[in-house]
């Protein structure tokens, strides 16, 4: 049995250690291109869980821009083994952080900084909740064969990290969970289980150019062609079914005595279910073909044409995240840490993997402003920050969770 109050005593001697780690984290600038930068945290958090018994394994992104996927393996006494799932990057490139004084500070409860909660305090309260779990569960913490996998190159949505986690994955993983931070509705807690998929797309339109002054008929007019499809592509976008679609850029013309010949946009969709995603993405194919913006003279049509440029597929509601969610709301109900369930409109490693193993994801601490780095004097802007009084309930919550879903995979205390 776990005892609530040893737990979190435990957890509130060893928050410090936690916090100096992810000082040295945050200190360490691993915007995804910084691969130096991502290589040397991926090092130090070797480091970190090294005393733990965790041996390292660096494994080369298919990328040669992007820095080393790290993995860290502590073989247990028996075949179950869980997976627990963060990232080494950040959104944050050295001069940004520089331009704005974007470090480690420490403010009241909160700590600002590069990373603090996207997602190098999740890394810290992983460390936390594991050391807790060998001094108060050491029977446990011995028995699972503990797998923990950082992407090197999240925030560009590698997709080779699936590939990774999926050569990790067995018939005996009985959870792949990721720290990402938790969610927050008034008093409740939220967990994620379900995401959206995302494809971004470009529409070309090519007309035909001709003379402003005195060829006017001659021409196709890519623009106005391009006006036309964009508005058709943000009518896709259907709120009752989850579906966004959003124009996110556009470019036309040249100079201003011709109809312009050319026009791009570029843009992204999001859904929830598979079905959804397939049928929007489907739909915004079609406007592919002969263009309605013709030349007055001979009827010359303009061509649209519109790729798929990347794709991260959804993470749907499913049995396995749900059951695994079920875990977690009842262990909040013991602590007195109300749970509740969240889909989540942004990615995460999750939506590479939930078809493997079951996923949850959220198990990190609170904070906000992920991705923001910029402060302004009034206030109304704040760069991303983590809260500390955060992370001792939140562990407690995930150890309490872990022991119940390992009892249930057979193995106890
Ligand atoms: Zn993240």
């Amino acid at each position: 049995m776990l005892h609530p109050e040893s737990l979190r005593a435990v957890l509130n001697q060893q928050l410090p250690d936690a916090l100096q780690m992810l000082e040295r984290m945050v200190g360490i600038n691993s915007f995804t291109t910084n691969r130096d930068g991502v290589n040397r945290l991926a090092r130090f958090t070797a480091e970190c869980f090294a005393p733990l018994g965790f041996l390292p394994q660096f494994v080369p992104s298919r990328f040669s821009e992007y820095g080393d996927h790290l993995v860290l393996t502590r073989r247990g006494r028996t075949p179950v083994n869980l997976a627990l799932i963060s990232h080494l990057d950040t959104v944050f490139p050295p001069e940004e952080e520089a331009r704005n004084n974007f470090r480690w500070s420490v403010e009241g409860d909160r700590i600002y900084g590069p990373g603090t909660n996207d997602i190098k305090g999740g890394t810290a309260l992983m460390w936390l909740m594991l050391s807790a779990l060998r001094t108060q569960a050491p029977r446990l913490f011995e028995a699972v064969t503990w797998k923990l996998i950082w992407n090197s190159s999240e925030e560009c949505f590698s997709p080779d990290f699936g590939e990774v986690c999926r050569a990790q994955f067995d018939a005996n993983t009985a959870a792949a969970l990721v720290f990402e931070s938790e969610g927050r509705l008034g008093t409740e807690h939220l967990m994620v289980v379900a995401r959206k998929g995302r494809a971004t797309w470009r529409v070309t339109v090519n007309g035909r150019g001709a003379h402003a002054g005195s060829n006017h008929p001659e021409g196709a007019n890519a623009i106005v062609q391009l006006g036309r499809v964009v508005d058709r592509i943000a009518a896709l976008t259907d709120y009752r079914r989850d579906l966004t679609v959003t124009v996110g850029r556009i470019a036309g013309g040249t100079v201003l005595n011709r109809v312009p010949h050319e026009a791009v946009a570029e843009g992204e969709l999001r859904a929830f279910t598979p079905q959804v995603f397939e049928q929007a993405k489907a739909a915004l194919l079609a406007l592919s073909g002969p263009g309605d913006v013709r030349a007055v003279a001979d009827r010359f049509p303009c061509a649209v044409r519109v790729e798929i440029l990347s794709e991260s597929r959804p993470w749907p509601r499913n049995p396995g995240s749900d059951g695994l969610f079920q875990f977690w709301q009842s262990a909040g109900a013991e602590l007195d840490y109300p749970i509740n369930e969240q889909e989540r409109g942004g990615l995460s490693d999750g939506n590479l993997i939930w078809d493997a193993v079951p996923t949850l994801d959220g198990l990190g601490p609170w904070g906000d402003h992920s991705h923001c780095s910029e402060r302004s004097a009034d206030g109304s802007k704040l760069p991303e920050y983590v809260e500390v009084s955060s992370f001792v309930p939140k562990a407690a919550v995930n150890v309490v969770a872990i022991a119940k879903l390992l009892a249930k995979a057979g193995v106890t205390m």
